[in-house]
């Protein structure tokens, strides 16, 4: 059996309580309450992608829902989480998950990094909701006019990298814009979706993160967002 799999099955069978009582028959009911059928935790990525783009729908046509973020669900989840998808995005203040998706508490395990960068700490934070919250999506979310694949670019133009933590950032982009072709048009934004493309590949095929994916216990899939239409597109 895959190591990282069988290292999520004994963390399941070592559970007590927390999200593993959230998981079952009546802790499920209990999630859907506050929102209606569609607010049921989905089992599998299909069904965790459903509830993206309907959330997204939402958001763009400005009839956001809101849901789960009443005191019945902030009280439903003190035993613990049980959240459908993580999303991997950045931290961009324009771009909140919970708000683009229309979701709500519990429903989304979010980790942000300017620019998406996956360096150990990120890694970190997502394996733990693949492995212990058993999200069945992981979604890579970059987004149009980026800052710091901005600043890559620039780099990369320019030759000169910044220093210290912003440079940490710039130089862990700076493969994906060397390697991504100027056709002309607009760069940065080709980046952008070179650069969601690129770490979804490479959480697909990271030695612990990508062994859920090889099993289907995990889908990873990028996407990318639009300032103006709020419209989020899945690259894949
Ligand atoms: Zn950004």
């Amino acid at each position: 059996m895959n190591v990282a799999v069988s290292r999520r099955t004994a963390f399941r069978a070592s559970l007590t309580g927390g999200a593993a009582l959230v998981l079952g028959g009546s802790g499920a009911a209990a999630l859907a309450s506050s929102d209606g059928p569609e607010s049921a935790r989905p089992g599998d990525a299909d069904g965790a992608l459903r509830l993206l783009r309907q959330g997204n729908r939402r958001w763009r046509a400005s009839a956001s829902h809101h849901p789960n973020e009443d005191a019945a669900r902030r009280e439903e989840l003190t035993g613990g989480q049980s959240p459908f998808a993580t999303i991997l995005g950045c931290s961009d203040s324009r771009v909140p998950p919970e708000l683009v998706f229309d979701r709500g508490l519990g429903d989304l395990f979010t980790v942000r990094s300017a620019g998406q960068v996956p360096d150990p700490s990120v890694l970190g934070s997502v394996l733990y909701a693949v492995e212990h919250l058993e999200t069945p999506l992981l979604v890579v979310l970059g987004h149009e006019s980026c800052g710091a694949v901005s600043a890559a670019v620039e780099a990369h133009e320019t030759g000169d990298v910044p220093q210290g933590h912003i440079g940490h950032l710039v130089e862990r982009l700076l493969p994906v814009v060397e390697s991504t072709p100027d056709d002309g048009g607009d760069f940065v934004d080709a980046c952008v979706t070179a650069n969601a493309e690129d770490i979804a590949r490479r959480l697909r095929e990271d030695e612990e993160i990508g062994g859920f994916a090889r099993t289907g216990a995990l889908r990873v899939v990028a996407a990318r967002y639009e300032l103006g239409t709020g419209a989020v597109t899945f690259l894949d």
